[in-house]
């Protein structure tokens, strides 16, 4: 078998996110690059129960035909619908090797609310995540072609987290276990953000720190 160690830490990851209530039954997928800058990745498969995966259900899918599609080059099952979302992360971001999509209860929720992006309110958000985190400006069918485009045209390279109107989120970093810190920690700012909204004004954080917290994120990512 391929990448077995790689397989192993999609498989992982999936499971933590199932169980840590992140997501739920089928939803969500998740993708590591096989290697630096490199137009492989391992893959979670389309139609399965993240409760039933296996280890072999993972599937290496190969990436680097210019024309935009896609080949599923080990495995049995079909690759995720998400699966040209991914593709158009990493041929955005060369840095990014990890990418999960989910759906959480908190930041979906803020994603119908607010426009553009998510607010800098904390300090570890903009240390670890970055600032802005896009939330995407138009709705896309889930598992399109124009979805991953739109995906493409607003990714910035100063974020690890991309909010989607009316379905989900994405968080993704330069290893597996940096990515789900980046969707844990996308979801614990949502969560306080809507709280603090709920109690009243919030008081966000001021440019100065802003600027202070995008050159630690610069340094720690
Ligand atoms: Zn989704």
């Amino acid at each position: 078998m391929l990448y077995e160690e790689q397989k192993k830490i999609v498989f992982e990851a999936a499971k933590k996110l199932l169980a840590k209530g992140l997501t739920l039954g089928s939803s969500g997928n998740l993708t590591l690059r096989t290697e630096k800058k490199g137009t492989k990745m391992i893959g979670t498969p389309s139609g399965k129960d993240i409760e039933d995966y296996m280890i072999d259900d993972m599937l290496v899918i190969d990436f680097s035909d210019e024309s935009g599609k896609f080949e599923v080059i080990e495995g049995n099952l079909t690759a995720s619908s998400e699966t040209y979302l991914h593709m158009a992360i990493y041929k955005a971001r060369k840095d990014v090797n990890a990418i999960i999509h989910y759906h959480p209860v908190y930041s979906t929720a803020i994603g119908l609310v607010l426009e553009d992006s998510l607010p800098a309110i904390l300090d570890d958000q903009v240390f670890f995540l970055g600032h802005p985190i896009v939330i995407t400006s138009e709705y896309n069918r889930s598992g399109s072609t124009e979805l991953a485009k739109h995906i493409s045209e607003v990714i910035n390279k100063t974020s690890l987290a991309i909010i989607i109107r009316n379905h989900g989120s994405l968080g993704f970093g330069k290893n597996m276990r940096r990515a789900f810190l980046s969707c844990e920690l996308l979801e614990k700012t949502a969560q306080i953000y809507f709280m603090a909204n709920m109690m009243g004004k919030i008081k966000f954080l001021d440019e100065d720190a802003i600027k202070m917290g995008k050159s630690i994120f610069k340094a720690l990512k």
